[in-house]
Parts: structure tokens; C-alpha cells; sequence
């Protein structure tokens, strides 16, 4: 992990440098590649996760790199420690310019349908998976109009994008967060911030590490992805990075797929 950061500093990337980001649900998984790629890149950064060990370890690592980053133990589902993560990017770096809102969770295991969906686990879904997503925001964004500006981008899914049977709860949490991403680049676009969503696909990470071993589940990736396979991490935190810089400079509002061309279908 670390050799590839010095690499790619040897080799002058530099698309979020000097920036500082927060990236939530840092401690695993896309978030994880996203902490990696943004420092990569230069950006200073503001690790969030529940998961303070890892987290702890992620930031301590980069900064062993040469990266700034400091770690900071955060449920998304709690707007006042939405609003403390926020306050401590701006404490310890003086401004925020970047976020990428990534924590979620996942509904598994697969529960029959909507007239049986769990409400205890619907409230959930939609606590961390939608509201975490509006708490961060809410926070950013008044972090970022006192500063000119900035760019977020949201992790959705290609469950915000159509239905999928079993999830109502994920579902209906990632339509919400394609809907409030375009609200909020509607909303202030004109002042100078940026708010982009990217929808994964199947990719594999801790959270779908279990489904996604399943030899009948790789079976039906290789037949319902046009490429055929399971998406990496990294392949997402790419595109995290690329709508967070300033290359995408006239991208506002857009849901970008990382598919493997699922939704195109
Ligand atoms: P992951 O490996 O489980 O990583 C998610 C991280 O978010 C974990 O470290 C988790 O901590 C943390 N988290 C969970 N609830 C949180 C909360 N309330 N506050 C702060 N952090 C929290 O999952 P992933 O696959 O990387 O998923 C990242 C995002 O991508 C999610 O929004 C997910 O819905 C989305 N996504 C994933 C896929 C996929 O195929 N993997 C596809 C489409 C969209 P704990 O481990 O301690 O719970």
C-alpha cells in the first residue's frame, strides 16, 4: 500500500493536492481505496469510520508515507458527530474542499421481500445508508461556502438506480442518495461546489466478500456484467478522485456508474 503511494509520488500525481477531504466508511473496503487514492494524489485528509481501530491504523500508516491524515471515529448515522468531523477538518487543516460520503451498509442476508422486510432493519438502512449521507452534507456544505467552494461525491449504487428485488431498504436508501446528490448540485452550483454521486456495481470488498465467493454468484456476475467479472475498490476510488478534482470541473449532479456496464444493459 505504501510503496504504491511512494510510487506514484515519484511519478508527480498530483490531481488533490493540497486539498483537504473527508472520506467516511475510510476504514474498509472502497472507502479504504479512496484513503489511498486521495492521498496518493496529495489531498490532506480526514479519515472517518466506526471501525477506530483500522481507521487509527490507516491514518498512521499514511502518515508514516508522508500524507497527511488524521482519523476521527464517527457514526454517520448521528448528525452531531457528523458535524464534529466536519468541525475537526477545519480545526486541524483550516478548510474543507473535498468529501467523499461512502460509509454504508449492506442489507444481507437477503431478507424475502418488502411485505416482509424487517422495520427495525429499514430504519437502519435508511438512518446510515440516507440520513448519514444528508448529515455529512449538511455539515460540508457550510464548511465549504465559507471557503469559495469544493467538491463532493457520494457513493450510491446501481440499487439507487433501479430495483432490486429483496433490498427494499438498501434500495430505497440509494435512490435517496442520487436524489439529494442532484438537489445539492442544483442547489448550489452556482456557488462554486460540485456534487456528483458514483453508483458501484458488484465490487468486491469486506462487505460482499461472503456473497461474492460463492462460485453461483461469480456464475451470474460473469453473465449479467458486460465485463464479465466482480469490480475492485480501487476502480471505484478512481472515479471518486477524478470527480473530486479539478479535471471534472464542469461535472455537477451526474451519477457515475462503475459497473462493468450493469445498468447499460
Ligand atoms: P465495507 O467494506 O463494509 O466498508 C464500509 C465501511 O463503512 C466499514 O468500515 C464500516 O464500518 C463503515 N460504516 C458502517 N456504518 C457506518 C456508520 N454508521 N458510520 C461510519 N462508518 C460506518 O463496504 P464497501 O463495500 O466498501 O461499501 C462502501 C460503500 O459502497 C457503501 O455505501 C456501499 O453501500 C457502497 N456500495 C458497495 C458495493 C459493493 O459491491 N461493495 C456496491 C454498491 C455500493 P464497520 O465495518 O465497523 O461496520
Amino acid at each position: 500500500m505504501l510503496a504504491a503511494i511512494i510510487t506514484c509520488e515519484e511519478s508527480g500525481m498530483d490531481e488533490l493536492r493540497e486539498k483537504v477531504a473527508i472520506i467516511t466508511g475510510a476504514a474498509s473496503g472502497i472507502g479504504r481505496a479512496g484513503a489511498l487514492r486521495f492521498a496518493e494524489e496529495g489531498a490532506r485528509l480526514v479519515l472517518a469510520d466506526l471501525d477506530a481501530e483500522a481507521g487509527e491504523a490507516l491514518a498512521a500508516g499514511l502518515r508514516a508515507a508522508g500524507r497527511a491524515a488524521i482519523f476521527q471515529r464517527t457514526d454517520v448515522a448521528q448528525a452531531a458527530q457528523c458535524e464534529a468531523l466536519v468541525a475537526a477538518a477545519v480545526a486541524h487543516y483550516g478548510r474543507l474542499d473535498c468529501a467523499f460520503n461512502n460509509a454504508g451498509i449492506s442489507d444481507g442476508p437477503v431478507p424475502p421481500g418488502t411485505a416482509d422486510y424487517p422495520l427495525e432493519l429499514w430504519d437502519r438502512m435508511i438512518a446510515v445508508n440516507l440520513s448519514g449521507v444528508f448529515y455529512c452534507l449538511r455539515y460540508q456544505l457550510r464548511a465549504m461556502l465559507k471557503t469559495g467552494g469544493g467538491s463532493i461525491v457520494n457513493t450510491a449504487s446501481i440499487a439507487g438506480q433501479v430495483g432490486l428485488a429483496g433490498i427494499p431498504g438498501y434500495v430505497a436508501a440509494k435512490h435517496g442518495v442520487v436524489g439529494l446528490t442532484r438537489t445539492v448540485a442544483v442547489e448550489y452550483g452556482a456557488r462554486n461546489i460540485r456534487c456528483n454521486a458514483v453508483a458501484p456495481g458488484f465490487i468486491e470488498t469486506p462487505m460482499t466478500k461472503s456473497v461474492f465467493e460463492l462460485q453461483q454468484f461469480r456464475e451470474m456476475a460473469a453473465v449479467t456484467v458486460p465485463a464479465a467479472r466482480i469490480g475492485r475498490a480501487a476502480e471505484i476510488a478512481d472515479v471518486a478522485v477524478w470527480a473530486c478534482s479539478d479535471r471534472a470541473s464542469y461535472v455537477n449532479g451526474a451519477v457515475l456508474a462503475a459497473d462493468g456496464g450493469y445498468l447499460a444493459r
